[in-house]
């Protein structure tokens, strides 16, 4: 849906949405004040505790179920996606609804284990009489924002893995798909039957929220959107030391090397520059050719391009939607004046298609562009692909890190050694061989930012683990199990004194001289001892 207006209704405020394909009013949505969401907070906070403290196994069961609700939903969580962002239902069933269902399925299995307590092996210096473990301990009250992009998958990745590791969630989406974020509810209330207070919608336009998400009792927030948001988001959770995970804009490069397959990287061009209608954080939004093979790839993008079908989500035939208000459009529209006033040359498309009803631009490749170009610069999160000339692999690598964000690359050529060499010296979280993006959907694999593209992981056991803090704790264990607990005193506690300063000296000589055997210092351990040992 896109946002036709925001009305006030007795104090309320109203969400007038229309389906951007076709302008069909949609429905009117209203929206939560400021109490109305730090109630929910306030809410989600007290069912906390009873959440956490279900066992891991109890947490997959509702997870399953919220799994098989959407498997019976399908079509219908398609549609919704469809209608409130203009994308074809073959990118709603695909890149959203596939990922989430093989999110949910693959963490119901591997879940419990990346979360379970971890003993940490502990050097020869405290091994005989410490341990230490680390428990994975739910953060509370975490808060996930998410863009209109990819509205299902991204926010229901996040919300998935908060509650599997035992937090209670409040969910903001972007008002433009606030439908989709409806369907997420039926999913967790009616599909999961999470018990009330574990998991919020809050149907709110950004700029209203205030502080009233990033204050205690939050305790993290799990921020997707633009970079421009991330920064103010991460100001405020400042205030209160709130630690957030940031998934932000790209400006995302494709390098491809004289060795490449050229049918193979002009379909990932085009694939990578146009899915979603090149809305994506991931789009490849600056295409670097080597010169041996320039023309040749240019005029099979240019050729393929011309042949996508622009049209409705609900047209099998459709390849590209619109998008998804008239604001982006306007970005894209601007952005390619300028590169053309500049001197860019236009190879295929370059046209706002209004006429066909919604909000509809034409794919568009655009030569000719430098760097000084605002194409170049800006994120477009629209159906553009500049292409540019290379000559040597360095010059490639400068090329791709060029700018502030360092989200997603590719690397297309048949030598997998030299691509190999290139994909390591390019900053950005995922860099793809021969392929583009799509490992979003990979979901046991990381997905990040470098530079201002982000802050911390999702998806991976490591973006798992971002919904835990890892507590250590640590007791006498070791060889002498609890037994160092019936001494009254530790080797650093007073008194110092020449006895146990002479023993020291001695353990830290001869137990870090490199020459010594193992067996030497094994035996060090009875003078060891010694240093427990205090008249009680
Ligand atoms: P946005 O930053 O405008 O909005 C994102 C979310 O933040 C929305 O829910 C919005 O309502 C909310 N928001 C806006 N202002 C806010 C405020 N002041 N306080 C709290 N919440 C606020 O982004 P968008 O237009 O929805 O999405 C496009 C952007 O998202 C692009 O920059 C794109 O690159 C980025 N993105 C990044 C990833 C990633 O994984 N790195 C994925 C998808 C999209």
């Amino acid at each position: 849906m896109s946002i036709q207006a925001i009305l006030t209704r007795e104090k309320r405020k109203i969400l007038v949405a229309v389906n951007p394909a076709t302008m069909e009013k949609l429905g009117e949505v209203p929206l939560l004040s400021r109490p109305e969401i730090e109630a929910m907070v306030a809410e989600a906070d007290r069912a906390f505790p009873g959440w956490a403290a279900l066992p891991v196994s109890r947490r997959v069961e509702r997870l399953r179920r919220a799994q098989d609700y959407i498997v019976d939903h399908l079509d219908e969580i398609a549609e919704t996606i469809s209608k409130d962002m203009g994308k074809p239902r073959f990118e709603a069933i695909v890149h959203d609804i596939l990922t989430v269902a093989n999110l949910i399925d693959y963490y119901s299995k591997k879940g419990p284990r990346i979360l379970a307590d971890e003993k940490i092996r502990m050097s020869m210096l405290f091994r005989p009489f410490k341990e230490s473990t680390i428990v994975r301990q739910p953060y509370g009250v975490v808060v996930v924002i998410s863009p209109w992009n990819y509205p299902f998958a991204i926010p229901v990745s996040g919300i998935v893995f908060a509650l599997l590791a035992g937090n209670t969630v409040v969910f903001k989406p972007a008002s433009e798909v606030a439908h989709v974020g409806m369907k997420i509810r039926d999913i967790f209330e009616k599909g999961a039957g999470l018990p009330p207070g574990v998991f919020h919608l809050v149907l709110a336009s950004g700029s209203d929220i205030g502080d009233s998400l990033f204050k205690p009792p939050v305790r993290k927030v799990i921020f997707t959107g633009s970079t421009e948001v991330g920064k103010e988001i991460i100001k405020k959770c400042s205030e209160h030391i709130i630690p957030t995970v940031q998934e932000l804009g790209g400006k995302d490069p494709m390098v491809v090397l004289p060795d490449a397959d050229l049918e193979l990287a002009s379909n990932g061009a085009v694939w990578g520059a146009f899915t979603n209608c090149g809305q994506v954080c991931a789009s490849i939004e600056r295409c670097y050719v080597h010169e041996s093979i320039y023309d040749e790839f240019v005029k099979r993008v240019a050729e393929k391009t011309k042949a996508l079908t622009l049209g409705r989500w609900d047209d099998p035939a459709t390849q590209v939607g619109p998008m998804v208000s008239p604001g982006q459009l306007q970005i894209v529209e601007s952005q390619v004046k300028d590169a053309v006033k500049s001197g860019a040359r236009v190879l295929a498309g370059g046209r706002n298609r209004e006429d066909m009803g919604g909000y509809f631009y034409e794919p568009t490749v655009l030569v000719d562009v430098t760097h000084q170009m605002k194409v170049m610069n800006d994120e477009t999160f629209g159906p553009v692909l500049p292409i540019m000339k290379f000559r040597t692999d360095e010059e490639a690598v400068q090329l791709a890190n060029y700018g502030i964000y360092g989200l997603t690359a590719s690397v297309w050529g048949k030598d997998r050694g030299r691509a190999w060499d290139m994909a390591r010296q390019i900053e950005a979280g995922t860099v793809c061989v021969n392929d583009h993006a799509y490992t979003y959907g990979a979901v046991e694999t990381p997905w990040q930012g470098f530079k201002q593209s982000g802050l911390g992981v999702s998806h991976s056991k490591w973006g798992l683990l971002e919904f835990v803090q890892p507590k250590h704790i640590n007791r006498s264990g070791g060889l002498l199990g609890g037994r160092a607990d019936r001494e009254v005193t530790r080797p650093w506690f007073y008194p110092y004194d020449a006895q146990k300063l002479s023993i020291f000296r001695d353990l830290s000589r001869q137990f870090f001289d490199r020459r010594k055997s193992r067996i030497s210092k094994i035996g060090l351990l009875p003078k060891a001892l010694k240093l427990f040992r205090a008249p009680r």
